[in-house]
């Protein structure tokens, strides 16, 4: 076959583009990304010889080596891993394939560092060879492909690489980096021996070098191979031999983060189930963390050989941003996902690793109050959902969760629950909360009114989520949470027996109108009663004890889903004069009382049906009253 020229995917060469002009000054993360795709084929190899020993006739040893060419002025990058066809070099070389090309491009931030942390994250590693490089020849063969079916991969970073058929004799990839002017000081054992410390000591498979010595006053390459890093487990050290450096630098090729972990756990279980788990929190959210399908993002290693990545049965769903790996004793090397699903080792080491983050976090805390808030700010609503999931740490999951509330009316400084509790009046029995769908709806609401009245607290939720948390979380250490839109306010003991009498007689003056107001709104409420939740506003509604609160319906409405129509019940205020008013009023009675449900409805974030009539009822009301002096 002769030499074919294939253009590039647009994406490939924006992003080509941006590796050459504006990533230059990390320009040390070309090595970083090659070895580690190195490494993964290597790993890959493994993983497909479980099925196929065939593959790995030519000897199951793993190496990476780097060399380098003073007088070429190049770098090359070799291993004897899983290779690539024509076709794989074609798509793997030449698309991005990951869905979060567009991600990538709109999370770029113009700040060299934070950019060149996303290569890693996204997929796109292999093209930051040409930070350094103007033209780069990849010479691979796949394992178990005959010798002639070798494939040459060219490109000088513009829009398009060329493509042949070549012999090659061993299986794997060679990537030959042919330097820019100007990267000539990267040519040279010491600085590259440098940059894989820095960054890939923690890869298990050997990187090797050629053995350099002094001879004659100069320097001599020899033949002799010598390991540059540390090519064990770091998991499977004494913890005492490793350096906080190291579990950092492990976490950024496991986390695919060029960014420091905010914590990790590091921990030899012992028992009926034996295993290792190295378990990192990043310290950023990473792109795709609202997809509850994305990658999980734990490794699976039996007795230290790579097994798989993204093992989801070992993490549950709402921890679903925990990196690192686990490395168990007891699984056959041979697991497939499907076991996996199945084994009672892996449930034991689901729960082992879901009770040791939660035990890192319930620590963090309490301990280090500042990286806990981080932590909440970046993936506490992921978390939430934990609330209503994992039914058998509940209580631990609570413990965690943090809310806005009307102590401090801001949303960034939240309160936990244990906080409220410690801060409950000595007569009040439960947690309430109220839920909308912003924050300041939430904290606006008018059903906060009488609780600001006699100073109690009220947790403003306004995530999506919290309303699913809210429905799972009835109590904590044995005080119910309480919804202040929901059923008759019954503020038990925090109001007098005074205080009662006199909403009865009320309620027993305005009987009339409740009635009245109920026949006009028939078609839209359920109820029509006195309230004494309120102290400013007119009128709220509330929803039946048992019934879907309006928020939920309109989430539910909002994101497709089928809600049941539920009628609200219309509380008014007895004291207001626009209630009191209406008392006497005779004339447009129906336009009053449709006026006050409207209000109620978009008091509490609702959205009216019928805008238009709501704007030209009140037009008519305000000419009404201004006639009427
Ligand atoms: P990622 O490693 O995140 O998939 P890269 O841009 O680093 O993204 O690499 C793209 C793809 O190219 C890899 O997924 C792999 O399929 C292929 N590839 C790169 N380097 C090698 C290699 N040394 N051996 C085999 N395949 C490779
Ligand atoms: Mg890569």
């Amino acid at each position: 076959m002769t030499v074919e020229t294939l253009g590039f995917q647009t994406e490939v060469k924006q992003l080509l583009h941006l590796m050459i002009h504006s990533l230059y000054s990390n320009r040390e993360i070309f090595l970083r990304e090659l070895i580690s795709n190195a490494a993964d084929a290597c790993d890959k190899l493994r993983f497909e010889s479980i099925h196929n020993d065939a593959l790995m006739s030519d000897g199951g040893d793993f190496k990476i080596h780097i060399g380098y060419d003073k007088e070429a002025k190049t770098i090359t990058v070799r291993d004897n891993g899983i290779g690539m066809n024509r076709e794989e070099a074609i798509t793997h070389l030449g698309t991005i394939a990951k869905s979060g090309t567009r991600e990538f491009f709109s999370n770029l931030t113009g700040d060299q560092q934070k950019d060149a942390s996303l290569i890693g994250q996204f997929g796109v590693g292999f093209y930051s060879s040409f930070i350094v490089a103007d033209k780069v020849t990849v010479r691979t063969r796949r394992a178990g492909e005959e010798v002639n079916q070798g494939v040459e991969w060219i490109s000088e970073g513009g829009g398009d690489f060329t493509i042949d058929m070549i012999e090659r004799a061993e299986r794997g990839t060679e990537i030959i980096l042919h330097l820019r002017d100007g990267q000539e000081d990267l040519l040279s054992g010491w600085k590259l021996k440098s940059i894989i410390r820095k960054y890939s000591d923690h890869i298990v498979q050997p990187i090797v070098m050629n053995k350099e010595e002094w001879k004659d006053d100069k320097n001599v390459v020899t033949d002799e191979d010598e390991t540059v890093n540390q090519a064990s487990a770091l998991w499977a050290k004494p913890k005492n031999d490793i350096s906080e450096e190291d579990y950092k630098a492990f976490y950024k090729h496991v986390g695919h983060d060029y960014d420091d972990p905010l914590a990790w756990t590091h921990a030899r279980v012992e028992g009926k189930t034996e295993y290792t788990q190295l378990l990192y929190l990043p310290g950023r959210a990473p792109f795709d963390l609202w997809d509850r399908n994305a990658k999980h993002g734990i490794k699976l290693y039996v007795r230290r050989v790579f097994i798989m990545d993204d093992a989801e049965q070992l993490m549950p769903t709402y921890l679903r941003f925990v990196r690192g790996i686990v490395d168990s004793a007891d699984l056959p090397l041979n697991v497939s996902r499907e076991i996996l699903q199945e084994s009672s080792d892996v449930e034991a080491i689901r729960k082992g690793c879901t009770g040791k983050v939660l035990g890192l976090l319930a620590d963090m805390a309490e301990n280090d109050k500042e990286k806990y808030t981080k932590f909440w700010g970046e993936f506490g609503r992921v978390l939430k959902e934990g609330a209503g999931e994992d039914f058998a740490n509940k209580d631990k999951i609570a413990a965690l969760l943090r809310f806005a509330s009307t102590q401090t009316d801001t949303k960034d400084e939240t309160v936990s629950l244990a906080d409220y509790i410690s801060r409950m009046k000595p007569e009040q029995e439960k947690i309430y909360y109220v839920t909308a769908e912003t924050f300041n709806a939430a904290k606006n609401s008018p059903h906060l009114e009488v609780f600001r009245k006699k100073g109690i607290e009220v947790l403003l939720l306004s995530d999506r989520v919290d309303e699913w948390v809210a429905s799972h979380l009835t109590e904590f250490e044995g005080k119910p949470l309480l919804s202040v839109a929901k059923g008759g306010l019954d503020l038990g003991k925090l109001e007098d027996e005074t205080e009662k009498k006199a909403q009865e007689s009320v309620a027993g003056e305005f009987k009339e109108l409740t009635e009245k107001i109920a026949k006009s709104l028939a078609e839209r409420v359920k109820e029509v009663r006195v309230t004494h939740r309120l102290t400013d506003s007119p009128a709220c509604l509330v929803s039946d004890e048992h019934d879907m609160s309006g928020n939920l319906s309109r989430i539910l409405k909002a994101s497709g889903q089928k809600a049941p129509e539920m009628k609200p019940i219309l509380e008014i205020n007895p004291g207001h004069p626009v209630v009191m008013r209406m008392k006497h009023e005779e004339r447009k009675f129906d336009e009053w009382a449709a006026v006050l449900f409207d209000q109620a409805l978009l008091a509490e974030g609702g959205q009216l049906d019928d805008p238009a009539t709501f704007v030209k009822r009140i037009n008519d009301l305000m000419l009404t009253m201004s006639l009427g002096g």
